[in-house]
């Protein structure tokens, strides 16, 4: 059995990238090995399910490598949360900012029953920016956000602070 400890070791610091200056965590390594992976969704779900969520919202695109097994793993709904433009049906979005610039992210109208405990997920907590965004899409659409998960946290970017009105759950945590 991999632990939470040793999982840290199939996280990959990758400098310079997208841009000089940032130190990008790269978690194809863990998804390369199924122990690992399975190691990781385990202790994600079990993180989840201490909250009774009813359903498990994922943010696309690595949310997903991550909610979508936990919602399996649980026996709950999975709701993705894509970027703009993607989602077919009737939806509502929210803009953030990014370090530069700014991005959308769109969800179903009708993707949770008022009231449903909604419990987010995605691979890495930097800024919080993201996470804040799908929070407020759950709660547009008549949900409430009853923590989020992730992966990873980056201490020092202020993600957990900004997500104060929630639990974060997060397995790994780097500087
Ligand atoms: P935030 O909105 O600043 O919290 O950034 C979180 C989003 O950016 C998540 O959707 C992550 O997938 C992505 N992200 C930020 N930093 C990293 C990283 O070092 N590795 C992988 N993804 C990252």
């Amino acid at each position: 059995r991999i632990t939470g400890v040793e999982l840290q070791g199939y996280i990959r610091t990758i400098p310079d990238f997208p841009r000089p200056g940032i130190l990008f965590r790269d978690i194809t390594p863990l998804l390369g090995n199924a122990a690992a992976f399975r190691a990781a969704i385990d202790a994600m779900a079990a993180a989840a399910e201490a909250v009774q969520p009813g359903a498990i919202v994922g943010i696309e695109s690595r949310g997903f490598l991550f909610g979508a097994p936990i919602a399996d793993r649980l026996g709950l709904p999975f709701v993705p949360i894509r970027k703009e433009g993607k989602l077919p049906a009737a939806r509502l979005t929210v803009e953030y900012a990014l370090e530069y610039g700014e991005s959308r992210l769109d969800i179903h109208q009708d993707a949770l029953e008022a009231g449903t405990a909604a419990y987010i997920v995605d691979d890495v907590l930097a800024t919080g920016g993201t996470a804040l965004a799908a929070a407020k899409l759950v709660e547009l659409v008549g949900g409430h956000v009853a923590g989020a998960g992730f992966l990873i946290e980056l201490r020092g970017l202020g993600g957990r602070e900004r997500l104060g009105a929630y639990r974060v759950d997060a397995l790994l945590s780097f500087e």
